[in-house]
């Protein structure tokens, strides 16, 4: 019997009102207690001496009880007792409050270790409250768990005490032992005891690297069975290859990388036994959207039709009018279909997309409602993948017969992180810019030089260029709406009395959105102070400066995002961050963004500094929730992709690899099926 199938309550001490409270946490058996790893510890190995410990400082300490506890009541009538301890390098008060056995706990003369928040002032050294355990009880590591009110963490481990002691001795391990061995990982037993209760640091990062290497390799392996499942067969081959014709009717020749794209995206197109299934990551102004336009030029003449997907009208409207150019004198019927399109002409599309009249259409979400179907869709593409979720994606595919898929997006990931997450998508890199690409300079300022950096933009703007202003961020209880407007307003006054300004922020209508992008795009307005709202992919060459405010509060490749707004035509651009930030750390960051402009640089960075949260919202690339590993644990992450490597070639079928099949299905059980095809 599986103990993911006895429940908590068959713990001593877990009544049905406790196990209601574990169930809040996500843990309703006594597998999912034993997987329940503690959210940090408690050191109480590093001993601190009490006079080097400064205030504020949380510290452990080894001191001797020096006098007897005299006790008496507060003014709010709480209990209050208090003693002296001392180490060798001096003294400090010990004050506890409520608890009346106080004094038959810590007896006079005795050594403990105490473990709190160091207080200092004029009155001397204080810990309020501390925790404590005995000499002789020794000082380790102690788990501390996430919980819920009415569940303390004491309770919590009691019962993961209770739960570890029901592993059998040899508990199945689903990594087989050959394995363990050939890249050095500790045994499971040994990694559970010591993830809960660490013998001590070096027992716990072993412990540690166990588990991780096993949740990765089970997620690792889990999307790469999705990946073999959509191989399964092409039912849309092409047969002819129109790349080379496509080319043809550019005004300019596609780059190395964007050729390269192409021929291998056509490759799979070709191939009987498998189709199209590939994330293209291209730098912003790489050239994502040609390489899509010539797919797309070759389905059509394959008798297919396409569909090219992207986030809002704005970009929707930018690509109809570059390919109706592109495409004008060569019979690609091709249709924009959008929400504000009028609802007769939105009749008249989807009826000709449903005759297949219509060979390729680009639109909004518009796209995916049922009203919308084609009569032989062949490929579909999304723009600017990251704004997606997963569920959107496959809605759309299902409007065809296993239509081949392109992915496009700016976002770069690292690449070990690309092949995990996008497991299930191959990938291809367009890592070259057109040629003739406007070297953006990117300045850090403070702001005893905003002023100056205002009559930068003064003077750009009189010589017929736009500007990009974001805001500073909201804090927080602040409406974002408040605080764009105060910020605009301040800069109308005192700065631009006599400049159309725009403001662009998270409160406005859809509608009413487009219309201040249009305004800007159309060169009405020459200033658009937004929040971080400004849309992604928006195309506006005439504009050259965009200016920061409170720049150490964005992750780095969120800069590079709005860095890549400028630099698109043929001026000299601008990035200037703004920051007032003394802290080392944020200085060292945006200093990455002056020295270089390789999004993939910038994205390591930024994974290595804040994790790969900024990459994607929260959850919205579908993939399982991981208990213990990191996505920004790259080290681990190509430990795990070897090991599946090897597991791969193997053969997963392989009996030997039963438990980790299991560890992959309860893994994958934690999402929606439907988010994954
Ligand atoms: P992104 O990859 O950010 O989506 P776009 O597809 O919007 O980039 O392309 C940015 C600009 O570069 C467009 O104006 C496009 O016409 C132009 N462009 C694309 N490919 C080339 C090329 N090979 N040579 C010159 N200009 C190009
Ligand atoms: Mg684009």
């Amino acid at each position: 019997m599986s103990i993911y199938n006895i429940p908590i309550e068959k713990l001593y001490g877990v009544g049905a009102k406790r196990a209601r409270l574990f169930e809040k946490l996500g843990v309703r058996s006594v597998g999912e207690l034993i997987t329940f790893y503690p959210r940090t510890y408690d050191d109480w190995t590093e001993v601190s001496e009490i006079l080097d410990a400064s205030d504020g400082e949380t510290v452990c300490v080894r001191a001797k009880i020096s006098a007897p506890f005299h006790s008496g009541y507060t003014r709010t009538s709480k209990f209050i007792a208090k003693t002296v301890a001392y180490d060798e390098s001096g003294g400090m008060e010990l004050v506890f409050f409520n608890n009346r056995y106080i004094s038959s706990m810590l007896k006079y003369g005795e050594t403990y270790y105490f473990r709190g928040k160091i207080n200092r002032d004029l009155d001397g050294i204080r810990m309020v409250s501390p925790s404590f355990s005995s000499e002789a009880e020794g000082a380790g590591i102690a788990p501390v768990y996430s919980l819920t009110a009415g569940l303390n963490n004491n309770a919590v481990v009691k019962a993961v005490k209770q739960a570890l002691k029901m592993l059998p001795e040899k508990v199945n391990d689903p990594i087989p032992p050959e394995i363990l061995e050939k890249y050095n990982l500790c045994g499971l037993k040994f990694a559970l005891d010591n993830i809960h209760f660490p013998k001590d640091k070096a027992s716990l990062e072993t412990a540690r690297k166990r588990l991780v290497v096993e949740e990765l390799l089970a997620l690792d392996l889990g999307l790469r069975g999705l990946k073999a499942h959509k191989r399964a067969e092409n039912k849309n081959i092409i047969r002819t290859d129109y790349s080379d014709s496509f080319a043809k009717l550019l005004p300019y020749r596609l780059t190395g990388a964007q050729k390269r794209v192409i021929a291998d995206c056509v490759e799979d197109m070709r191939s009987p036994e498998r189709s199209l299934n590939r994330l293209v990551q291209g730098d912003v102004g790489s050239g994502k959207t040609v390489v899509a336009a010539s797919l797309c030029y070759t389905v059509t003449n394959n008798g297919m039709q396409s569909a090219f997907m992207v986030p809002t009208e704005i970009l929707a409207e930018q690509h109809y009018n570059s390919l109706s150019e592109i495409f004008k004198d060569t019979g690609v019927r091709i249709a924009l279909l959008t929400g504000s399109v009028k609802q007769s002409e939105k009749d008249r599309i989807r009826e000709e997309l449903a005759e297949g009249e219509i060979d390729l259409v680009i639109g909004t979400h518009a796209l995916i409602t049922d009203a919308t179907q084609f009569k032989r869709l062949g490929l579909v593409v999304t723009d600017e993948q990251h704004r997606f979720g997963v569920s959107q994606r496959s809605k759309l595919l299902s409007k065809g017969e296993s239509p081949h898929l392109l992915v496009m997006s700016a976002t770069p990931i690292p690449r070990t992180l690309g092949l995990i997450i996008f497991g299930d998508l191959d990938i291809s890199v367009i890592d070259e810019l057109p040629p003739g690409r406007q070297v953006i300079d990117t300045l850090l300022i403070n702001s005893s030089k905003r002023d100056r950096a205002l009559g930068f933009i003064r003077n750009q703007v009189s010589e017929g260029r736009q500007a990009y202003i974001v805001c500073p961020l909201v804090e927080e209880g602040e409406t974002d709406l408040a605080s764009a407007e105060e910020y605009a307003a301040e800069l109308m006054l005192n700065h631009f009395s006599d400049i159309p300004i725009g403001i662009l922020h998270g409160k406005l209508k859809p509608s009413e959105k487009e219309s201040v992008m249009l305004d800007f795009a159309e060169n009405r307005v020459k200033i658009l102070v937004a929040t971080t709202v400004i849309e992604v992919g928006v195309d506006v060459p005439n504009a050259t400066i965009m200016m920061i405010e409170n720049a150490e509060r964005f992750g780095l490749s969120q800069l590079h995002q709005l860095r890549g707004r400028v630099g698109r035509g043929k001026y000299k651009s601008y990035c200037i961050l703004v920051s007032d930030s003394s802290a080392q750390t944020s200085y060292e960051r945006l200093k990455i963004m002056c020295a270089t402009r390789d999004g993939f640089k910038i994205a390591d960075a930024d994974l290595k500094l804040r994790g790969p949260g900024d990459f994607f919202g929260s959850r919205q690339h579908g993939l399982p929730q991981l208990k213990i590993s990191s996505l920004a644990d790259t080290k681990n992450l190509e430990l795990s992709r070897e090991i599946a490597d090897h597991i791969s070639a193997d053969g997963l079928y392989n009996d030997r690899y039963r438990g980790i099949k299991s560890e992959i299905n309860r893994i994958f059980s934690s999402i929606d099926d439907s988010t994954l095809n």
